[in-house]
């Protein structure tokens, strides 16, 4: 049963094979007998699932069903909760127990969809590793040795290890993406404002996305149905139609036009990863795609461009935690003054705190223009970019990531070398694209993500795209050894 999608588990539910609540306790049992190995969970919400289970039981026996109603999934962390901890990773909110719900939270509530609990990350979503969670770091399923990258690491391993069919995770630069690619699920980076914000926890506000984490394209698609949609609580929400995501899913791919950045294969790139890309080119071939060789000029500027923007955003953003309205605070502060300083540095954990100090230098007096106002300028290159390569081709392909998971401790002391493996994926968050990462192959075991990029709003494209992929090919179907 843990190996079924979100589609295959939803038709077991109509059909009566097994209900809601049967469903929720298998996996229940499944994370508390497996989850030691993986530390994907920051807490599990036995009893809250329980009740949803019973909850989309009666409405499955009323005969009211919807798509969802009575799948399980996961929230990363950075989701608010009502009435669960929301941590973020981070000391700061470990006592955090949200009022409200983030609005995809109520989304997937409304459609009737079981709260597991709450996976892992990066402490505030900052990181490719995993490894700055204040929780510990979480493993990769493949290989519990390495990583399963970043930031939304718990959401990929969880679906990976099968704890989970599906996991929502948020995306800034890579994070939905990248632990996707590492752990050999699906991930899609939907365009910025196509998803309510509303409640995520901020980081980048200009660059935050939350999206579906799934075995496949099609149950990508089944919760995107759920995600999408103008928000008035989120004043960057796209206010426009939100179709049926699975409705093209079937459409031939006969006359597809690939585009294929120069850029995405050369560099410190594996060699394996690189093949196993070209690889899964020839597979779109067949099915009808014709491709050719694009450039995106400035994709090696992403990185230094979004390591000033990010932090930059995320230092305006990380000041309400001050000790004084919520979350962490430090013990008998002797002044104002010593309770804001004690209470965010006891409360952050070091990469955090490089962030909000990256980002306070450069937006400070006499440095703003020189680096903030530079990285903007590189934002609008790079979104131009894109724009004149998709006004060329459908989408454009090419490696999730540059490198298979690595060990943990790898580079957690090297911070430039952590943020160079999100080489490929910061461009589309600095121009609001779409994206997704499928399986398209494995390196010494570990598996690689193939990375589809489209046009503003094009969710259903990619999604059609990935799924003829899947039909094709079982990458998306290979799980760790012993899973
Ligand atoms: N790895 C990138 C960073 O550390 C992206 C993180 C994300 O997408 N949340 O900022």
């Amino acid at each position: 049963m843990f190996d079924k999608t979100l589609a295959e588990l939803a038709i077991g539910l109509k059909t009566g094979q097994f209900s809601s609540v049967e469903l929720t306790q298998a996996y229940l049992a499944r994370i508390k007998a497996e989850d030691d190995k993986y530390n994907s969970f920051i807490t599990v919400t036995d009893e809250l699932a329980l009740e949803q289970a019973a909850k989309a039981d009666a409405t499955i026996a009323a005969g009211d069903a919807g798509t969802f109603t009575g799948l399980p999934i996961a929230h990363k962390d950075i989701f608010c909760t009502q009435g669960v901890r929301t941590s973020c990773a981070s000391k700061m909110l470990d006592n955090f127990i949200s009022p409200y719900n983030a609005t995809i939270v109520d989304k997937f509530n409304q459609a009737g969809a079981v709260t597991l609990g709450k996976t892992n990350m990066d402490e505030f979503a900052m990181g490719s590793s995993n490894e700055s969670s204040f929780y510990g770091p979480c493993s990769n399923p493949w290989n519990t040795d390495c990583v399963p990258g970043g930031s939304s690491g718990g959401s990929a391993a969880a679906v990976s290890a099968q704890l989970t069919p599906a996991a929502t995770g948020s995306d800034t630069g890579g994070s939905i993406r990248q632990p996707a690619a590492l752990c050999g699920i699906t991930g899609l980076k939907p365009t910025y404002g196509r998803v309510s914000r509303y409640g995520m926890i901020a980081f980048a506000s200009s660059l935050d996305q939350g999206g579906p984490m799934t075995k496949t394209a099609e149950d990508a698609a089944i919760m995107l149905n759920v995600m999408a949609g103008f928000d008035q609580r989120d004043s960057t929400s796209a206010d426009r139609d939100v179709p049926d995501y699975t409705a093209e899913l079937n459409k031939p791919l006969e006359g597809l036009r690939i585009g294929l950045p120069k850029e995405f294969f050369s560099g410190d790139i594996n060699a394996d990863i690189a093949a196993q890309t070209q690889a899964a080119i020839k597979e779109f071939e067949k099915l009808g795609a014709t491709v050719k060789e694009v450039s995106l000029p400035n994709t090696a500027l992403s990185i230094p461009a979004y390591y000033i923007i990010a932090p930059a955003e995320a230092s305006s953003n990380l000041s309400r935690f001050d000790g004084v309205r919520y979350g962490y605070r430090c013990e008998n502060p002797t002044d104002l003054e010593d309770l804001y300083k004690r209470s965010r540095g006891e409360g952050f954990g070091p990469e955090v705190k490089r962030r909000i100090l990256v980002g306070a230098y450069a937006l400070s007096e006499g440095f703003y223009d020189a680096y903030y106002n530079k990285a903007q300028q590189i934002r609008r290159l790079i979104r131009d970019d894109f724009s004149k390569v998709l006004s060329e081709v459908d989408v454009i392909m090419g490696p999730t990531t540059p490198h298979p998971a690595f060990k943990i401790g790898e580079k957690s002391s090297d911070p430039v070398a952590m943020y160079m493996e999100d080489v490929f994926t910061l461009s589309l968050n600095l121009a609001g694209l779409p994206g997704m990462s499928i399986p398209c192959g494995t390196v010494d075991g570990l598996p690689t993500g193939l990375q589809i990029i489209g046009d503003y709003f094009a969710e259903q494209k990619l999604l059609n795209v990935a799924h003829q992929f899947q039909l094709a090919t079982d990458w998306h179907k290979q799980s760790p050894q012993g899973i």
